[in-house]
């Protein structure tokens, strides 16, 4: 994993190569949604880049959460993320961040719209089965914290003819 402060420069981030980072989270191992997580972002067109199962620690959830880590919850927050390992996802496509936002739903999973991740599969605030990068400058920090560079992969997908239009797939 990424040390903090270090960055790293060969993951291309742009137009059809942009990618996201999805964590799916203990909730949602312990619910065994795993698969049905996964086969929504493949169901949806995204492109599978990375994929692994990882236990987060103190340090990185700190990092990773920082525009929460003072906020009275937050303890909770990092035991609940500590309770077991997580799945990290990193999905590309044409604007994937904003695309698996929408696919994810709010924050409030019983408030979420039908349809969505968590507006399907959940009823928490906290437990609110994945995390999703919420803006491209964010998966850009978020993707190298998770995943080195030789566990993202470049492959040509054959789907993908069929998935984007001649001009979206030259982007
Ligand atoms: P999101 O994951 O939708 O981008 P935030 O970045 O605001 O939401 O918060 C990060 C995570 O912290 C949430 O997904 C949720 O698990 C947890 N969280 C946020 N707000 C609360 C809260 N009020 N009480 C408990 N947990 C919360």
């Amino acid at each position: 994993m990424l040390q903090s402060g270090q960055t790293y420069t060969s993951m291309h981030f742009d137009g059809i190569h942009e990618k996201t980072l999805v964590l799916i989270k203990p909730d949602a191992i312990q619910r065994g949604l795993v698969g049905e997580i996964i086969h929504r972002f493949e169901l949806k067109g995204l492109k599978l880049v990375g994929l692994k199962m990882i236990r987060l620690d103190e340090v990185v959830l700190r990092e990773h959460y920082a525009h929460i880590a003072s906020k009275s919850f937050y303890p909770g927050v990092e035991k609940f993320m500590m309770s077991s390992p997580v799945a990290a996802l990193c999905l590309e496509g044409l604007e994937v961040v904003d695309s698996v936002r929408l696919i994810t739903g709010i924050t409030k999973a019983r408030s979420a719209d039908a349809g969505s991740i968590r507006g399907d599969l959940a009823m928490s605030v906290a437990c609110n089965v994945i995390h999703a990068s919420d803006s491209v400058e964010n998966a850009k920090a978020e993707v190298p914290r998770f995943f080195n560079d030789d566990e993202i992969f470049t492959y040509h997908k054959s789907e993908y003819e069929h998935v984007y239009a001649e001009d979206e797939r030259g982007k």
